[in-house]
C-alpha cells in the first residue's frame, strides 16, 4: 500500500481500478497485465504499428513528392524497422511471456535497439538511433491515443491516472465510468480542475510522479476531499474509505433537499446563488442543484472541443440552447477567454510559443487582435438576446480603453445588425470580470461604464500574488485568504455599491463553504459556482444571520496573514456545517 499526498480539486472518496496514460515524452513505467489479456494487448500493439505504417507511407510519398526520392528514402528505413519481424517478435515476447503492457513493450525493445545502433562505428548506422526515437514515439504515441480515445467508450468503471489532461479531454470523460482521476501536475484552479468539479468527478492533483508508481490494473483511493491517493489500499485503508463514500453519498441527499429553498438569511437578506458552466447542456444539471441562472457561461470551451473552430451559427445554437433549457433564468455569457491553460490540443504548439501565456494573448486581448472572431461570437450572443435573459461580459479587462474598444467593436456589430435587419434586445446588461489587479483597483472608474461586475477571483489570485493557478510547485502559495486579496474584494464590492451596479464573485471562492460567511459580511449578492457547490453555500446561508456574517467580514478584515484568516473563518464554519470539515 501506499499513500500519496497531492492537492484535492475535486471532492468526493472513490475506489476503483486504475488506467494509467502516459505523456510522451516520459519514461514508461514498468506495468504488468492479467496474463488473459495478453492476446488483446498483441492486438493493440498490431493496431498501434499499423496506424504508424500509414501515417509514415504517407509522409514518404509525400516527401519524395516534395524533395525528391533520396529524401523520401528515410521514411523507407523507418517503414522497413516497423516490419521487421524480429523487432516484432521481440515485443510480442515482452507482452505475452513477461506479461508487459504494450507500452512498457515497446519501449524496452526499441531502447535496446537504440542502444545497439548508438555503439556501431559506422556513422550512417549510429546516426540512426534518432529514426529509432522517432518509431518509438509514434508507437507510443498511438497506443496512448487509443487508450485516450477509449476513455470515451468505457465498459466498466476506472480511476484514470495521467501525467496532465488537458480541459477539454477532461470534458470528454465518460462521466458514468470514470470514477476519478489523479495527476502528476496541476493546481487548484487550473481547469481540468474546474471541469472536473463541475462534472462531479473526485480528483487529485499535483502528485508529482503518480504516473510511474501507479499500474494499470492496480486498486486505488481517489480522496478529493482531502487531496489523497491510495494505491492498492490494505483492508483496514479500504473498509474506513467505504464507509466516508457512504457518508459523503448520504450528505449529499440531506443537502439535495434544499433545492428548492431560497438562500436566505435568519434575518431576512436574500442572496442569488448562480452557477458556472462550460456547455450548455450542463444548464439542467445547474438548475437541478438549485441555481436561480447562468452566473458565468465559459463560452471558450466551444472551440476546445471541436477540431474546427465555430461559426455563427455553432455559437448560435449553443446560446439557443442554454436558454432554453433556463426558461426564463438570466445567462451571463462571458466572450471568450481562450489561451493561457485552454487551448486545443492541435493548437498546443501555439500555446507553449507563448513564453508566459498567463500574462500573453490571452482572453479579450486575443479577441481584440481578431476581430472577426470576436465579431462573430458577439453577433451570434445578439441574436440569441431575444430569446431570453442574455447578458454579456467581457474577460480579463485590464484597462479602461481595453474596455472601451471591446464596447466599440460590438457598437459596430449592432449597427451591421440594424443594417441587416436582424433583430436583437438593444438594453442587454454588460459587465466585466474583475480578474487583474489593475481592474480592481480602478473598480470605481470602471464601475460607471458596466452595469455589473464579477469578480473572477481565480486569476486575481494568481496576479495579485504571483502565483501560477495551474502550478503545483507552488500550490502552496495560492489562497483566496491572503489579505491583500481580500482587500481588493471587499474594495470591488464596495465601489459597485456606491455606484449601484450589480457584483458577483464567480470564481472557485464562491463556492467553497469556507468563503461564504466573509463574502456575504462583506456585501455579495450573487454567488456563482459550480452546481454541485449551490446546496452546501445555501446551507451556511441559511443557518446564520446577516448580522453574524458582518462581524466575521470585519474580523477578517483585521488579520494580516492568510493563517489567521483561514483558522478563523475554519472555526466559524465548522460550528454550522460539521460535516464540510
Ligand atoms: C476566474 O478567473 O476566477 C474565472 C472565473 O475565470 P476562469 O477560471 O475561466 O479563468
Ligand atoms: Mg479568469
Amino acid at each position: 500500500m501506499e499513500i500519496k499526498k497531492g492537492i484535492g480539486v475535486s471532492p468526493g472518496v472513490v475506489i476503483s481500478t486504475a488506467v494509467v496514460l502516459d505523456a510522451e515524452d516520459l519514461v514508461i513505467p514498468r506495468r504488468t497485465i492479467a496474463p488473459e489479456d495478453a492476446g488483446a494487448e498483441t492486438q493493440r500493439l498490431g493496431n498501434a504499428i499499423a496506424e504508424s505504417v500509414v501515417h509514415l507511407a504517407k509522409l514518404r510519398d509525400e516527401v519524395t513528392a516534395k524533395h525528391g526520392k533520396e529524401i523520401g528514402n528515410i521514411f523507407e528505413f523507418h517503414l522497413g524497422i516497423l516490419k521487421d519481424k524480429s523487432i516484432l517478435k521481440q515485443i510480442t515476447t515482452e507482452i505475452t511471456q513477461k506479461f508487459s503492457t504494450a507500452e512498457y513493450a515497446v519501449s524496452v525493445v526499441m531502447r535496446r535497439y537504440a542502444n545497439m545502433f548508438t555503439q556501431m562505428s559506422n556513422s550512417y548506422l549510429s546516426e540512426r538511433v534518432k529514426d529509432i526515437h522517432d518509431i518509438e514515439k509514434s508507437l507510443l504515441r498511438n497506443l496512448i491515443g487509443q487508450k485516450r480515445e477509449d476513455l470515451a467508450h468505457l465498459k466498466q468503471d476506472v480511476i484514470v491516472i495521467a501525467h496532465d489532461l488537458l480541459p477539454s479531454q477532461t470534458a470528454a470523460l465518460d462521466k458514468l465510468h470514470v470514477k476519478g482521476f489523479a495527476t502528476d501536475v496541476g493546481g487548484r484552479t487550473s481547469h481540468t480542475a474546474i471541469v472536473a468539479r463541475a462534472m462531479g468527478i473526485p480528483a487529485v492533483v499535483g502528485l508529482v510522479n503518480v504516473t510511474a508508481e501507479v499500474s494499470g490494473g492496480d486498486t486505488v483511493i481517489i480522496d478529493g476531499n482531502r487531496g489523497v491517493v491510495i494505491i492498492n489500499p490494505d483492508v483496514d485503508q479500504l473498509a474506513e474509505h467505504r464507509e466516508m463514500e457512504r457518508k459523503l453519498e448520504a450528505l449529499e441527499i440531506q443537502l439535495h433537499e434544499l433545492r428548492e429553498l431560497p438562500a436566505i438569511t435568519k434575518d431576512g437578506h436574500t442572496v442569488s446563488l448562480q452557477a458556472n458552466i462550460e456547455f450548455p447542456n450542463e444548464v439542467d444539471d445547474a438548475v437541478k442543484h438549485g441555481a436561480l441562472g447562468i452566473g458565468l457561461y465559459r463560452t471558450e470551451f466551444l472551440y476546445l472541443s471541436q477540431d474546427t473552430d465555430p461559426t455563427e451559427e455553432d455559437h448560435y445554437n449553443a446560446y439557443a440552447e442554454a436558454l432554453r433549457r433556463l426558461h426564463g433564468k438570466p445567462l451571463v455569457i462571458r466572450t471568450l477567454d481562450l489561451g493561457a491553460d485552454k487551448y486545443r490540443e492541435d493548437k498546443s504548439g501555439a500555446a507553449q510559443q507563448e513564453r508566459n501565456p498567463f500574462l500573453g494573448d490571452r482572453s479579450i486581448r486575443m479577441c481584440l487582435h481578431d476581430i472577426p472572431m470576436f465579431k462573430r461570437q458577439l453577433r451570434a450572443i445578439m441574436r440569441a438576446s431575444v430569446l431570453g435573459d442574455v447578458r454579456i461580459m467581457f474577460p480579463m479587462i485590464s484597462t479602461l480603453m481595453e474596455l472601451r474598444q471591446a464596447k466599440m467593436v460590438l457598437n459596430d456589430v449592432l449597427e451591421e445588425m440594424e443594417e441587416e435587419d436582424i433583430p436583437f434586445r438593444r438594453e442587454i446588461p454588460l459587465g466585466i470580470m474583475i480578474e487583474v489587479p489593475s481592474a480592481a483597483l480602478m473598480a470605481n472608474n470602471f464601475a460607471k461604464e458596466v452595469n455589473f461586475f464579477s469578480i473572477g477571483t481565480n486569476d486575481l489570485i494568481q496576479y495579485t500574488l504571483a502565483v501560477d493557478r495551474t502550478n503545483e510547485r507552488v500550490a502552496g502559495l495560492y489562497t483566496p485568504a491572503h489579505p491583500a486579496v481580500l482587500q481588493l474584494i471587499r474594495d470591488v464590492i464596495r465601489a459597485a455599491g456606491r455606484n449601484s451596479i450589480g457584483v458577483s464573485v464567480c470564481g472557485e471562492m464562491a463556492g467553497e463553504p469556507l468563503y461564504t460567511l466573509l463574502l456575504l459580511g462583506l456585501g455579495l449578492t450573487t454567488f456563482s459556482m459550480n452546481g454541485p457547490d449551490i446546496p452546501e453555500v445555501k446551507k451556511i446561508i441559511r443557518s446564520t444571520t446577516m448580522e453574524h456574517a458582518r462581524f466575521v467580514a470585519r474580523k477578517v478584515m483585521s488579520f494580516d496573514s492568510e493563517r489567521q484568516v483561514m483558522h478563523f473563518l475554519r472555526d466559524q464554519t465548522r460550528k454550522i456545517i460539521p460535516e464540510a470539515f
